[in-house]
């Protein structure tokens, strides 16, 4: 936490709760790092994307963990912001749940925590997450992606700067530090999981890992150059905003808002915002 904030004195400190054993174990540390600092002030967030059998259990899981700390929690309702579920999307288009799902996910947590006065945002990323992410990002070609991930250095107009302190943490051991520590994660697997295209990665990466101990690492230090060499090109590379809700986008439409753009015709389309 102190490498990414180094400087840090005061303010506003949102949290990406999901319930879950990361973002959990986040969660902790954080109350941890800045319980004896009355400048900051801690606010968890929680994204329900209407999932059911799945998220209302980790939203309690989240509620329970949030309260025991008596962090601020504020839960945010993806029926509520975009008109729609991820079930209901789930049922009426053929793209895998997690494209749509994941960038719904962003826009809501970066909203809510600009609208909480957040000066960052904590994520619960572990070494493996990141070293999928920037794997995928790498296979695609996508250097936008890869410069906007977290963790970030430079602030960028309506982005939240993101920060993420299990960065350098083995998903294992940050699933033992969360069970050491008697955390009220939720153990549950979104029925979608399987669907999504980060599974081939996780198992790429975990071979290499094997092979060759450290590839992860290498990875997130090959992130770090590539962010250095692209901030050199290409400065902050600024996002502009969204012509339809104004949020940050690399496009004339964010993702989020070509999603909902997007919808099969067959089916009722929320309003883009
Ligand atoms: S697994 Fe995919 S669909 Fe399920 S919560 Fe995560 S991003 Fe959303």
């Amino acid at each position: 936490m102190h490498r990414q904030l180094p400087r840090f004195r005061g303010g506003t400190v949102a949290v990406a709760l999901s319930g879950g054993k990361d973002s959990s174990v986040a969660l902790r540390l954080a109350h941890r790092y800045f319980d004896r600092r009355p400048t900051v002030r801690l606010v968890a967030v929680t994204v329900d994307e209407g999932i059911a059998g799945y998220r209302p259990g980790t939203v309690e899981a989240a509620r329970t963990l949030a309260g025991s700390l008596q962090v601020e929690h504020r839960v945010v309702r993806v029926q509520d912001a975009v008109g729609t579920t991820i079930d209901r999307e789930a049922t009426d288009r053929d793209a895998p749940p997690c494209s749509y799902c994941g960038v719904w996910r962003r826009q809501l947590l970066n909203r809510a925590a600009r609208e909480e006065g957040a000066d960052v945002l904590v994520l619960g990323f572990n070494l493996d997450d990141l070293a999928q992410t920037v794997l995928m990002n790498l296979v695609r070609g996508d250097l936008d992606r890869l410069a906007r991930m977290a963790p970030h250095r430079v602030r960028q107009p309506g982005l939240i700067p993101r920060v993420a302190p299990l960065a350098d943490v083995p998903e294992r051991e940050v699933y033992l530090y969360a069970r050491l520590a008697g955390l009220p994660f939720d153990h549950a697997e979104c029925p979608y999981a399987g669907r999504a295209l980060r599974n081939r990665f996780r198992e790429v990466v975990w071979d290499l890992e094997e092979a060759q101990p450290g590839t992860r690492q290498s990875l997130l230090t090959t992130h770090a150059r590539l962010v250095d060499l692209l901030l050199r090109e290409e400065g902050s590379g600024a996002p502009a905003r969204c012509r339809a809700c104004g949020e940050p986008s690399s496009g004339e439409l964010c993702r989020a808002c070509e999603f909902l753009a997007s919808r099969p015709a067959s089916t009722e389309a929320p309003e883009v915002p």
